[in-house]
């Protein structure tokens, strides 16, 4: 379906098709209008469906006519949670923003590197794209004020909502005026957020693009019993042998991401390791290197897992399975993204497939994810 018919102005339509955005995605289709239309919407998409223009550009339009003047007190507050992500929100904002009548001014804030610089930028922003922690530094320090936001987008809703952020999102909440539209985005919804969206949520639009476990079907999903200390030879063989211009890699540790990117260049493979544990500056670089193609290898903690867009990435390795069939779901999401075709492996140790079986619960929900075409 073309943009044409969805309400957008004819500024936006151009810069739509200067980045060669010829059709909207099905999320797209049902959630502009609706958030044009200033209501609140539960989009459950797969990742890499296009959610983040879903709400961008109908937030940019409405930011045209109606948006708070009071300096420091933005108008549209998008939580996310990680510092990439935020990054790349943020960008995504920048990119249309400038071809509107009137100026929409977005920022990006986060913590790992120096508040003051934020603190300055604050100035006159229309549109705050945030990770909790930071946000209440800054609200505290009173460089932003929330009480007039018009809209709350929760990017990745479930993270948001799961009890690692319990504390910062409730003192979050208690700042926002309880009049608002609310935006609720993510690829999983697991069901005891259920409730929690009820009651956030009023009268929502709800836009289930695909069920919560359907990987997107231009993922090819391969699955290697490996023994653990074969699992290296065996990277690097794939690495080697499909010649594959860039690869993500997750590990569960930083420690293993670490060991793991170690080996490769020793054997002359060119790769980086990105984890919570690295300042944010070198966070920062690893990934822009990464995406610019300058390092074939990113070996990343869960970190990376959720929302990162890197385009055309061809193939996700799971050097070690993640704890759930969801984060399973959000990794492998980094390849396949915007209808290209995708690959996924997962190295698994023959203990790690005894335990997941031992349950039966567990392996149930796992052979649901995991729906490898190829087992070998
Ligand atoms: P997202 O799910 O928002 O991270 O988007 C995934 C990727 O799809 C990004 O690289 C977007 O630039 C791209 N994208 C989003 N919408 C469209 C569209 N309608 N046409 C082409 N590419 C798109």
């Amino acid at each position: 379906m073309s943009f044409t018919t969805l309400g957008l102005s004819p500024a936006l339509l151009n810069v739509l098709s200067e980045q060669k955005y010829t059709k909207a995605y099905p999320i797209q289709k049902s959630a502009i209008p609706a958030i044009l239309k200033g209501g609140d919407v539960l989009g459950i998409a797969a990742t890499g469906s296009g959610k983040t223009a879903s709400f961008v550009l109908p937030l940019l339009m409405n930011l045209q006519n109606n948006r708070v003047t009071k300096n420091r007190h933005v108008s549209v507050l998008v939580l996310v949670p990680t510092r990439e992500l935020a990054v790349q929100v943020n960008e995504v904002f920048s990119t249309f923003a400038p071809a509107l009548p009137k100026p929409v001014k977005s920022l990006a804030v986060y913590g790992g590197v120096s508040i003051n610089p934020q603190m300055i930028a604050l100035q006159g922003v229309n549109v705050l794209v945030a990770t909790p922690g930071r946000l209440l530094e800054l609200v505290e320090s009173k460089a932003v004020h929330l009480s007039d936001i018009k809209t709350l987008v929760l990017d990745e809703a479930d993270k948001m909502l799961n009890l690692g952020f319990k504390d910062e999102m409730n003192q979050l909440f208690a700042l926002l005026p309880k009049k608002r539209q609310n935006l609720l985005f993510s690829a999983t919804l697991s069901d005891d957020l259920n409730q929690i969206t009820q009651f956030l949520l009023n009268n929502p639009l709800v836009i289930k693009i695909a069920p919560e476990t359907n990987i997107l079907s231009q993922i090819d999903q391969v699955a290697y019993y490996v023994l653990e200390e074969r699992k290296g030879p065996l990277l690097r063989y794939l690495i080697k042998t499909k010649k594959w211009q860039q690869v993500l890699v997750f590990t569960s540790s930083g420690f293993k991401a670490e060991a793991v990117a170690d080996k490769l260049i020793k054997h002359g493979i060119d790769a980086e390791a990105i984890h919570g544990k690295k300042s944010q500056w070198v966070r920062t670089e690893a990934l822009r290197q990464f995406k610019s193609g300058a390092i074939q290898v990113l070996v990343s903690t869960d970190l990376l897992a959720r929302g990162i867009d890197i385009e055309f990435l061809p193939c996700v390795i799971n050097y070690e399975l993640p704890r759930s069939p969801k984060d399973y779901i959000h990794r492998i999401g980094r390849t396949g993204r915007a209808e290209a075709p995708g690959e996924a492996i997962s190295l698994v140790a023959p203990m790690m497939s005894i335990i997941l079986k031992s349950s039966k619960k567990r392996w149930g929900a796992w052979s649901t994810a995991l729906k490898p075409k190829t087992l070998i």
